[in-house]
């Protein structure tokens, strides 16, 4: 196992991809995998700095067209009353977000069939005007119209997690929906100038460590600026219900490998990440890879209604997260950072510690 982890690290060392059957053996690997961490964590050190980057989630509808297998607003769940927040209601918690120091916003929603695209760039338009703040977007699937008015609303990012590259599963857990499809919507947020995020579900029923590695070599390619890797958590309203959830330490696993594998990249400690293993499993990820965190503001009770998995943090401990996380910050040698903290170009390429700006 020592053998893999050094054999890793000289090939990314070297700009070099490694091979699908390393990752495997790390991921399927029964004993403590402490150096892996240790070796992510010092790439997070040397590529994006000791700073961990601090984002404000705002959850403004929870309509969604799709039906994926894991997910509790799917369409097919009827038991949640459904909302959309008003333009005064989302500038409200924006200027709560911006109260507490933070200058990204996350805009995200289900894949809501009644979303009018000019509301949406008129809000971006409006958060902009507010001052200096990024503005995110996870919305879904779009045409490239209404990314491409976003983008020129203002938009600097999305998010479009793949979910998983293997097309059997996807299909299996994504009725009506094509892989293809997401990949290219991704290609098309790329082209259009957005710093571009994807990543995948740890835990998925028939996945394995060959998949999860095809997945990590993927979102590799794919030259992204953000990661978002995080285990499923099953919803008792889905047909995943009654699964167990994904693994913990798979799930720190694959944060390692991707920070080694996309060394430049924004990797957030993912919310289901807090959910399953509560404060310590975030710092876990924060001290094998992962550089953000997103608190979420979603003004109650629409946050409840928000269930895409149960035990989510509401906007209630939004405060409190970030005051334990700047107090672990300060002992652990990192500092949380309240600027827009955008990705270093190049995401996902070779290793380049020549190109690597710090910025203060
Ligand atoms: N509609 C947008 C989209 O499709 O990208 C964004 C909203 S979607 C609800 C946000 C993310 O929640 C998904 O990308 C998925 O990874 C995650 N998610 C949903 N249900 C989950 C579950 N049960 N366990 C873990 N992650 C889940």
């Amino acid at each position: 196992m020592r053998g893999s982890i050094r054999q890793l690290l000289d090939l990314v060392e070297s700009g070099l991809v490694p091979p699908e059957g390393f990752l495997v053996e790390i991921l399927s690997f029964t004993d403590s995998v402490d150096e892996l961490f240790q070796a992510a964590d010092r790439f997070r050190d040397r590529f994006v700095g000791p700073e961990i980057l601090v984002r404000g989630i705002v959850e403004f509808s929870n309509y969604c067209r799709n039906s994926c297998a894991y997910c509790g607003i799917g369409s097919r769940n009827r038991r949640i009353p459904r909302y959309r927040l008003s333009t005064q209601q989302v500038i409200c918690t924006v200027e709560r977000i911006k109260d507490a120091g933070i200058k990204t916003v996350v805009l995200q929603s289900g894949e809501d069939p009644g979303l009018d695209p000019y509301w949406l760039a008129d809000l971006i338009k409006e958060i902009k005007s507010l001052g200096q703040m990024a503005v995110t977007l996870s919305v879904g699937e779009r045409s490239k119209d209404e990314y491409a008015i976003w983008r020129k609303a203002g938009a600097d990012r999305y998010l479009l997690k793949v979910e998983t590259t293997d097309p059997a599963l996807y299909q299996s857990l994504h009725p009506g929906m094509r892989l293809e499809n997401r990949i290219r919507c991704l290609e098309v947020l790329r082209d259009l100038g957005y710093e571009t995020g994807s990543g995948n579900i740890i835990g998925l029923p028939g996945q394995g460590p060959s998949q999860i590695a095809r997945d990590l070599l993927f979102l590799r390619s794919f030259g992204l600026d953000m990661l978002a890797i995080g285990p499923f958590v099953p919803h008792p309203d889905t047909p995943l219900g009654g699964l167990e959830p994904g693994s913990m330490e798979q799930t720190l696993r694959a944060i390692a490998l991707a920070r080694l594998l996309c060394p430049y990249c924004n990797i957030p400690a993912t919310s289901a990440i807090g959910t399953i293993g509560g404060d310590s499993a975030r710092r876990h990820a924060l001290n094998a890879g992962a550089n953000v965190v997103m608190l979420n503001f979603t003004p109650w009770p629409y946050s409840s209604l928000y269930e895409i998995y149960p035990g989510r943090p509401g906007p209630d401990l939004a405060g409190k997260m970030l005051e334990g996380l700047m107090a672990w910050a300060d002992e652990n040698g990192r500092e949380i950072r309240f600027s827009i903290g955008s990705a270093r170009h190049s995401g996902c390429r070779a290793t380049e510690p020549d190109l690597f700006i710090r910025s203060n």
